[in-house]
C-alpha cells in the first residue's frame, strides 16, 4: 500500500486546491525555503491523526487553516488516496481514501474524519491503519531536526527512541503495568 495522491484545500500555505501525486517507490519534494514542503508532511500527520498540533508546528489546530492578513476561509481539509492494489489493507478496493476536515467556530474547532467518504471517528481511522501495519503511535515520520536531535539526546533517551521504533516499548509498558497490579 502506498500514498497515491494528497489533496489539500486551504491547509496551511495551500490556499488553492492542490493535488500532489506520489509514486510507488520514492518521491522527493524540492523547493525554496518556506515554499511548503514540510506543510505537505504536516498534512499527512493531520489527515491520519498521527500527531498533535505542536509537532505540526501550529499553536492551535485552527492555525492549520490557510489565512492571509488575518482572513481565513474557516475550514480546511486534506484527503489522502492510498493505492491498495496489493490489498495490504484488508478491504476489497484498489483505492482507499481518508479525509479530515476542520471547521473553526467561536467555541473552537471541530474535526471530521471520513473513510472512503463515510463519516467515521478517529479511532476507526486508526483501526484501519493498524490493519495495514501503520501504528498511530509509531515513529512514522522523521521530522526536520530529528536526526540531529537523535545525536544530541542522552544515551537513555536514545535507547527509549530505539525501543519505540522496534515496537518493544509497548511491551515494556504492559510489563510494568502487570507488575504493578
Ligand atoms: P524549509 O525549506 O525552510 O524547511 P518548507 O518548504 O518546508 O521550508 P514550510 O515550513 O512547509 O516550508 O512552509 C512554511 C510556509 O507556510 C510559511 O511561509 C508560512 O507562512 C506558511 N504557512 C504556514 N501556515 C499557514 C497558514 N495557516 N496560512 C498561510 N500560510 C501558512
Ligand atoms: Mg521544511
Amino acid at each position: 500500500m502506498h500514498i497515491k495522491e494528497i489533496e489539500l484545500n486551504n491547509f496551511k500555505s495551500f490556499g488553492r486546491k492542490a493535488k500532489i501525486p506520489f509514486f510507488d517507490d520514492f518521491t522527493t519534494i524540492s523547493g525554496p525555503n518556506g515554499s511548503g514542503k514540510s506543510n505537505v508532511i504536516d498534512s499527512i500527520l493531520f489527515c491520519l491523526g498521527l500527531s498533535n498540533s505542536r509537532s505540526m508546528r501550529a499553536e492551535k489546530l485552527t492555525d492549520l487553516i490557510y489565512s492571509v492578513n488575518g482572513k481565513s476561509p474557516g475550514s480546511a481539509d486534506v484527503t489522502i488516496r492510498f493505492d491498495n492494489t496489493d490489498r495490504e489493507m484488508p478491504i476489497d478496493q484498489d483505492e482507499v481514501t481518508i479525509t479530515r476536515r476542520i471547521k473553526s467556530s467561536d467555541s473552537g474547532y471541530y474535526s471530521y474524519y471520513y473513510f472512503n467518504e463515510k463519516p467515521v471517528s478517529l479511532s476507526e481511522i486508526h483501526e484501519h491503519l493498524l490493519k495495514a501495519k501503520i501504528s498511530p503511535d509509531g515513529y512514522n515520520v522523521v521530522m526536520q531536526g530529528d536526526v540531529t536531535r537523535i545525536i544530541e539526546v542522552s544515551n537513555f533517551e536514545r535507547r527509549k527512541m530505539i525501543d519505540e521504533i522496534a515496537g518493544t516499548a509497548e511491551f515494556d509498558e504492559k510489563t510494568d503495568k502487570a507488575l504493578s497490579e
